[in-house]
């Protein structure tokens, strides 16, 4: 998609801190870290929400998770805990319609979450 921010990203055309990339997936680090790890992974196929996602592609939606395994063990944060967030839909706080899960660690996360 031509005004998709994170499909400019995926193409190059909008930089970003690549941490890893494998054939269907990238994961960049979150511009506005809310914490010490906080890294978003991504299909490079355009997926709006991750409902969209796991109709159209179940096997991509395990690469996904798989993933975002990897980038919580790469950043050190997997022995102690970390977080995978799929905002999903303006209410629940998604502000870009390209699916993305959140990996967050390196803090203490409260829950329920805000
Ligand atoms: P959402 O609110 O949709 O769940 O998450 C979108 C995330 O994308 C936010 O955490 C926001 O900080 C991040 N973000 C927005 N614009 C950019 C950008 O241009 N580059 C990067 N790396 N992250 C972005």
């Amino acid at each position: 998609m031509t005004d998709c921010l994170f499909c400019k990203i995926v193409s190059g055309d909008v930089p970003a801190k690549i941490v890893r990339e494998s054939g269907r997936t990238i994961a960049f680090r979150d511009i506005n870290p809310q914490a010490p790890t906080h890294v978003l992974v991504i299909p490079k196929k355009h997926h709006p929400t991750v409902a969209d996602l796991a109709a159209a592609d179940a096997g991509l939606l395990a690469e996904l998770l798989q993933e975002a395994g990897r980038v919580a063990a790469d950043e050190g944060v997997a022995e102690s805990g970390y977080r995978v967030v799929f905002n999903t839909g303006a209410q629940a706080g998604q502000t870009v319609f390209h699916v993305h899960a959140h990996v967050l660690g390196g803090r203490g996360l409260n829950w329920p979450p805000g």
